[in-house]
């Protein structure tokens, strides 16, 4: 038996089932991550897009080790130096606005309807209109939010109030608004729901279509947010302002911790007693958000995503011709999907046995999102192994020097 064997044996005793795990990581440094028997892998998964600045990356193991010797947790009854420098950072960098804090990506998609609602109420408003193909979690309204029956098969009843229009189809969303909505909820790239990004030219009608109907456009930064597309949130690419958005993933560099941004226009909906998190912004998520964000600037991650997504991108699609099953390959920055006409999981185990851990993003879609300081010849042996993956996949030989 194989480590993973023993530990896989324990999961399926005491472990609910909500995944399927494969393999059993035991440690982690930079783009690299270690299996229990000691088989090291390229990380393009990097913790589900969490892992921005790379696995364990000195400053943010520092400051998490000295936060967490120093004051972990007080509860929000009390002042909390490290979530105030933190707020007024993530201000400064969405351009104003104050921040909410609590644990995930889905808590932060709920504070952003609840705001929604606490805004829209007053004038009769409380619709949320949200894409078809979002995700935005698996709480009960951020599971109605989501535009995928699949993941809310059986959950009913749902939260009302949610209608759906087509992502990048502005005549939808049109279409899909009444005089009760309060809000639009929009990801700037969906992830989960396949990697697809939206055209500035959808994000920009929909900043005028809301100014002018004055309804909320909302954006959920959960997955595309720190870095990932190339500006600090996906929205900045199109020039757009929210009313307010949500952040997760790699804001604390795996350290649980969600935020939302609220505009000036917002910022004061919530009063005491109207929304809380026992956890949320507590010293120890705060200071490993805090050097994740100086990490992200020291190294000029967000210009790094968008040369380093460029440089991949143009690999995959140099190889895509060569690969029938390959039929697109979209994608902003280090947010990367290449679009199969034929399930995407024996290419994923295909790679983990070559060295390479990738997510999927539905049934045919490769999901590529690696840390923003992955260097370029980890980008280029990753290529390889996509390549021979591929090659395999299609029954094609390659000659011996076809990684050379
Ligand atoms: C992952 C994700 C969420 C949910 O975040 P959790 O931390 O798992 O609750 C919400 N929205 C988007 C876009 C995501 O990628």
């Amino acid at each position: 038996m194989t480590a993973r064997d023993t530990l896989s044996a324990q999961y399926k005793k005491f472990v609910i089932p909500t995944y399927a795990p494969t393999l059993a990581l035991v440690k982690g440094r930079g783009a690299r991550v270690w299996d229990a028997d000691g088989k090291a892998y390229l990380d393009f998964a990097a913790g589900i897009a969490v892992q921005n600045v790379g696995h364990c990356h000195p400053k943010v193991v520092a400051a998490i080790q000295e936060q967490a010797a120093r004051l972990v947790h007080v509860s929000n009854l009390y002042y909390n130096e490290k979530q105030s420098v933190l707020a007024a950072k993530l201000s400064a960098l969405a351009g104003g606005g104050k921040c909410f804090f609590c644990n995930s990506g889905a808590e932060a998609n709920e504070a952003l309807i609840k705001l929604a609602r606490l805004w829209g109420n007053p004038q009769g408003k409380s619709g949320i209109v949200t894409m078809v193909n979002s995700f935005h979690g698996r709480t009960l309204a951020s599971l109605a939010a989501t535009g995928q029956t699949k993941y809310q098969q059986g959950f009913e009843p749902l939260p009302e109030g949610f209608s759906y229009a087509e992502y990048n189809n502005l005549d939808s969303v049109r279409a899909a608004i009444n005089d009760k909505t309060a809000a639009i909820l929009v990801e700037a790239v969906q992830g989960e729901g396949g990697v697809v990004p939206a055209t500035d030219e959808f994000l920009k009608g929909l900043r005028a279509l809301c100014t002018e109907k004055n309804i909320l456009l909302l954006f959920d930064e959960v997955q595309c947010g720190m870095g990932r597309t190339g500006t600090w949130f996906g929205f900045q690419n199109a020039g757009v302002t929210p009313d307010a958005f949500s952040l997760a993933k790699a804001l604390g560099s795996g350290i649980p911790i969600g935020a939302i941004v609220a505009s000036p226009l917002l910022a004061d909906v919530f009063q005491p007693g109207k929304h809380a998190s026992t956890f949320g912004g507590q010293p120890l998520a705060c200071a490993a958000a805090l050097a994740t964000i100086a990490v992200i600037e020291e190294e000029k991650l967000t210009e790094r995503a968008a040369q380093s997504g460029a440089r991949l991108m143009d690999g995959l699609r140099a190889m895509a011709p060569r690969y029938s099953h390959i039929t697109e390959v979209r994608g902003r920055g280090l947010m990367i999907g290449v679009l199969l006409d034929v399930p995407v999981k024996p290419l994923i185990q295909s790679l983990a046995e070559k060295g390479m851990i990738v997510l999927p993003a539905g049934e045919t879609v490769l999901r590529l999102v690696p840390p923003l300081n992955i260097k370029p010849a980890e980008i280029d042996e990753a290529l390889d192994m996509i390549n021979e993956a591929l090659a395999e996949l299609h029954g094609i030989e390659l000659p011996d020097d076809a990684d050379a």
